[in-house]
């Protein structure tokens, strides 16, 4: 009963313009049904396509911002990293030039030391009494050495780079201070050195005996009350005499009463005569040193026997040459 209403057909008409046959189309219901399901079918796989092309493009719409996103992000984190490796590279040339600002004060202090020890030659020129310690330990910092391998994150490394610009700036200070410290120390030694080499601390004579000294006496001629100027020392005909103090001849002379003399020309006033003697060995204007020989001892002029008689006169005055001499 069923199956016979399937087969029954339904005819279309489609009646066209007026001059045109009409169109008859005779379908089974069964053939009507199954056309019915087909475009049921179609329409729903177009709607599911349409569907799965939306929920897709969606899907790639999100990942290419999310894409965008991290893009932008690792832009900007490699924008802080060059920032930061232009900062460190700005930082280490900073104290790569304080480095050599410092190399050249060393080197400074290094030129003072030389000069203080050729001033001061009795100074210990040996190493310091740390020396050989501080060699040992740096031989022994190159041995073991070892443990995992740590990064340094660009912070710590800025830390690094600015604690020791911190700690060359105060090295820096201390190195200024110490140079003028040296420099001030310097022109005093060398002022010292001078004073000392034009100080009349030298004994004129191999002998140290004193046989008449500075103040009043008997003359050994009249035997009156008068004032010696000077010492008498006692020594052998033709005995060296030296310069008491580095300085210039001022006079090489010779007469009655103080024989054959020289008188030497230092610095502050001072003036240094030695009398009587049996001959000059140096001539007006030479400069002398210091202990250097300048006559023979003699006995010429108002003199009892060999002897020099040696004066110390500062500013006209005659001085105790006692005052000078160890
Ligand atoms: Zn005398």
């Amino acid at each position: 009963m069923l199956l016979n209403r399937f087969k029954r057909k339904l005819t279309f008409v489609i009646i066209p313009e007026a001059d045109e046959s009409v169109i008859r189309l005779s379908l089974s219901r069964a053939a009507l049904c199954a056309i019915a399901v087909c475009a049921a079918c179609i329409l729903a796989s177009s709607g599911f396509a349409c569907l799965s092309y939306a929920k897709t493009s969606a899907a790639l719409a999100m990942s290419r911002t999310e894409l965008r996103g991290k893009n932008e992000r690792l832009q900007q984190e490699m924008r802080q990293k060059n920032a930061a490796i232009e900062e460190l590279r700005s930082q280490i040339y900073t104290i790569s030039e304080q480095a050599a600002k410092v190399r050249a004060q060393v080197e400074d202090l290094k030129r003072l030391e030389r000069d203080l020890k050729a001033l001061a030659p009795h100074a210990d020129s040996g190493k310091p009494a740390g020396a050989a310690a501080d060699a040992a330990a740096s031989g022994m910092a190159e041995r073991g050495m070892g443990g995992p391998r740590v990064p340094v994150t660009a912070q710590e490394v800025r830390a690094i780079a600015a604690n020791a610009r911190a700690s060359y700036d105060q090295l820096l200070q201390e190195l200024s201070g110490l140079s003028s410290r040296l420099d001030q120390a310097k022109a005093e030694l060398a002022a010292a050195h001078e004073r000392s080499r034009r100080t009349p601390n030298h004994w004129p004579t191999v002998s140290r005996l004193i046989t008449s000294p500075y103040g009043y006496r008997h003359d050994p001629f009249t035997g009156k009350l008068s004032f010696h100027r000077g010492i008498d020392i006692a020594g052998k005909l033709n005995d060296p005499v030296y310069a008491a103090a580095s300085g210039i001849v001022h006079t090489v002379g010779s007469d009655r009463l103080h024989g054959n003399h020289v008188i030497v020309e230092h610095s502050e006033g001072l003036r240094t005569w030695y009398m009587h003697l049996n001959k000059a060995t140096v001539k007006k204007g030479d400069a002398v040193d210091k202990g250097q020989m300048i006559g023979k001892l003699g006995t010429t002029g108002r003199s009892t026997g060999p002897h020099l008689h040696y004066e110390v006169i500062k500013s006209g005055k005659s001085i105790d040459p006692r005052t000078y001499l160890p």
